[in-house]
């Protein structure tokens, strides 16, 4: 065969004569451009040619170092690169992200660097929104969206390049892509080429596993003087509002950005400091212009532009972020950082089975990413909101990588839908604990999805074709079965979407009281899945107004949301149905009102029931493993098959109620003693009757299968996530 060389420049010829249509280069006028200075471009061809020869590559670079926008674009603009494929259908190259508002606003930010339009060369797909077309070359999305792709097409035949981003983070959507990519790389011979980058330096375990070549990026950055400022935890919103308007007041140029935990604490920050604002103001102090803006992962894509949109000269930006802007999102000119010193984690709580936010202390690697924000531009302020002490004591070294916290029922049923049978022994880069994986399968089992072998079923199947966890999969198919479709779609798509309760700040108190008195008409006295359910029918019966939801105390946005999601859920629910039910399901989309009013009269659902207590059954067929019953009167409800005593959480429509039987589907609080109930709703005894005795019939070693556990291979129980978190501890730091 002809020299190298010589083929390359061949193949570029071929590729030059297309140019212009589809070829690389496909560019419009830039609405935006690239700082000049970006620390990856001097490693462009650095990394091209080491991508050429070698299938994977680990790139470290340093937030803010260009990674994610620009050698996604190197790549496309490389007439050597493209060279190597042979399908000359143009390169096609997934970026993956853990986070939904970073594959937009990734998207969004190349789209502009090129001058085209979004959604055409350069485009996204996140859950519930495609935003990509044929010509789509460039697709950021995010890992959960590949890895949901893996399923119909293992060795991912639509893309050349699959870049996983942000690895460092350790999501666990990532790790089995990990695991699944380099299984797709070898089956691909050279066809596929895969390009992991972290923002961190601990590659260690990506090259060692996936045996391949680390290229670092070094950055530049400024020095970041630290301060401490101890606040009790609860007073760490008000503290750090305090403490940004102080900084604002105080200091000279540099937007302000502030970590927090969550939507409602950022919004609630975004109000507060709104208010403190507007009174120094008004009490005539000179306050020069302040933008102030929230940043969160619920966040909707018009929304988030605000935080990236330039302010004019003199007005500062002051954004209330959750880990988000920690490494996936740049706001740019940043020169004071607030850390609360909290962040919430998923955490799959041993104790209870279940999988529950928690807000958790950051670890040390997050203390110093959220501190290094402040130094991109210029030299900068971190101010923390504890001890210094604090830091170095209590904080844990590094963050758990979610796949040692989380539940993994539904990336054990996408596993089993691609084939793979033997998920406890599977290739993870970093294994999750057997019993953690064995829980799920159990959970798969009791849900219908596995049969008492380990098998994949029909309606496990079905479920993990739906962009659903599974339970909640399962409460979609059991209720077109029961003719409560409509209803249950209302419900699951409430559940995916933002909070619907709009909560004003209780500084406010005269507000704050009236919103509770409003919004306590809706709840419905099963429980907060009807009073859901409620809330949307009623807005639809007042034909969509965003004054009613003002009027009402409702979060307008997340109400659309939630009918958008219904609809895609809808034809999705209707690809995966029985034919029996099929007409059924697509009877509903965009037609609720009809639906409702067939329900009244014609077809009411089967066995004589109402709608209503359709929907709560067939909620029982995903969560009967999640209910609990009243313990004593009035003493809280204690889990079914667990020694745990729980209350509902304040403002659930169960509060204060003596139902005998309770559902909840989420679990929230920091400690197995402190555990709340949110959204839990009544339910019969006769409902879980024949459900209930599945939890003690389970044969864990029969639906693991395949092989027995090794010798000392950990049976019992599973480890608390503190307790995973100190041996990993142990473990890395012995590895040094
Ligand atoms: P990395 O992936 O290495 O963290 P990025 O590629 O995300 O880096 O960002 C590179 C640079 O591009 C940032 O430092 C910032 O200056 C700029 N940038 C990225 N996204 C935006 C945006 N949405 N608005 C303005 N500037 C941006
Ligand atoms: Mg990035």
């Amino acid at each position: 065969s002809p020299p190298r060389e010589s083929r390359d420049k061949q193949a570029a010829k071929e590729v030059e004569k297309k140019d212009g249509q589809d070829g690389p280069g496909t560019r419009g006028t830039p609405r935006v451009k690239a700082p000049d200075d970006l620390p990856v471009a001097a490693y462009k061809e650095k990394i091209i040619d080491l991508l050429l020869e070698h299938p994977i590559i680990v790139v470290v670079g340093e937030t803010g170092s260009g990674k994610t926008t620009q050698i996604p674009q190197y790549l496309l603009d490389s007439e050597k690169f493209h060279c190597l494929f042979e399908n000359k259908r143009g390169l096609r190259v997934a970026i993956t992200q853990p986070r939904r508002v970073a594959a937009v606003a990734m998207a969004r930010r190349v789209s502009d660097e090129r001058g085209t339009r979004l959604g055409d060369v350069v485009g996204y797909s996140i859950r519930f929104e495609d935003n990509s077309s044929a010509s789509t070359r460039l697709r950021y999305m995010t890992d959960g969206c590949l890895l949901r792709e893996c399923l119909g097409d293992p060795d991912l035949a639509n893309y050349d390049v699959v870049i996983l981003d942000e690895a460092h983070e350790r999501s666990l959507h990532t790790d089995v892509l990990f695991a699944l990519m380099k299984r797709a790389v070898s089956n691909r011979a050279g066809q596929l080429r895969m390009l992991v980058t972290s923002a961190t330096l601990d590659t260690g375990a990506f090259s060692e596993y996936f045996a391949c070549p680390v290229l670092e990026v070094p950055g530049r950055s400024f020095s970041v003087a630290l301060h401490y400022h101890p606040v009790s935890r609860t007073q760490r919103v008000e503290a750090a509002v305090n403490v940004a308007l102080n900084l604002h007041v105080r200091e000279g140029p540099g937007h302000i950005l502030v970590f927090l935990t969550g939507m409602e604490e950022c919004e609630q920050a975004v109000s507060f400091a709104n208010s403190k604002l507007q009174n120094m103001v008004d009490s005539g102090k000179q306050v020069s212009d302040c933008l102030i803006v929230p940043l969160y992962g619920m966040m909707q894509s018009d929304d988030q532009r605000n935080v990236f949109e330039e302010v004019p000269d003199g007005c500062r930006k002051l954004v209330f972020s959750t880990n988000i802007a920690e490494t996936s999102l740049t706001v740019a000119g940043v020169g004071y950082v607030v850390d609360c010193g909290y962040c919430k984690q998923k955490n799959f709580n041993p104790k209870t089975g279940m999988e529950s936010l928690q807000v958790t202390e950051v670890s040390q690697v997050q203390a110093k990413q959220r501190a290094g924000r402040a130094g991109r531009t210029q030299h900068g302020k971190c101010f923390r909101l504890y001890s210094e002490e604090t830091f170095s004591r209590s904080l844990p070294k590094v963050t758990v990588p979610e796949i040692l916290r989380s539940n993994l029922a539904s990336v054990t049923l996408q596993m089993k839908a691609m084939g793979i049978e033997d998920v406890v022994r599977f290739d993870f880069m970093e294994p999750p604990d057997r019993v953690r994986l064995v829980k799920s399968l159990r959970l798969l089992f009791l849900i219908g999805a596995l049969d008492a072998d380990g098998g994949l079923t029909d309606l496990g199947r079905r479920m993990s074709q739906l962009p659903l966890e599974p339970q909640y999969g399962r409460v979609l198919l059991a209720a077109a079965e029961a003719g409560c479709v409509s209803e249950a779609l209302t419900l699951v798509s409430m559940l995916s979407s933002e909070g619907v309760w709009y909560r004003p700040s209780k500084q406010n108190a005269e507000q704050w009281e009236e919103a509770l008195a409003v919004q306590e008409r809706f709840l419905h006295r099963m429980g907060d899945h009807l009073t859901l359910v409620r809330v949307f029918t009623m807005w639809e019966d007042e034909g969509c107004s965003p004054e009613w939801c003002k009027a009402n105390f409702l979060h307008f946005r997340a109400l659309r949301q939630a009918r958008d999601i219904r609809g895609q859920l809808c034809d999705q629910l209707e690809k995966v149905s029985e034919a029996s039910v099929r007409d059924a399901v697509r009877a509903v989309r965009n037609r609720y009102r009809d639906h409702r009013d067939r329900d009244r009269g014609r077809g009411a659902p089967k066995n004589g029931s109402s709608v209503e207590q359709a929907l709560l059954q067939s909620l029982c067929s995903g969560f009967f493993m999640q209910t609990a019953r009243m313990c004593g009167a009035g003493g809280g409800w204690l889990i079914v098959g667990e020694n745990v005593l729980v209350k509902c959480e304040g403002g659930s429509a169960m509060d204060g109620s003596c139902a005998e039987w309770v559902l909840y589907t989420d679990l929230v609080g920091s400690t197995v003693a402190n555990c709340m109930m949110r959204t839990v709703s009544a339910v019969a005894h006769e409902w879980l009757q024949p459900l209930l005795p599945k939890l003690v019939e389970v044969d864990l070693k029969r639906l693991v299968g395949v092989t027995q556990p090794r010798q000392n291979e950990q049976v019992e129980e599973p480890k608390d996530p503190a307790q995973v978190a100190k041996d990993r501890e142990v473990k890395v730091g012995s590895a040094r």
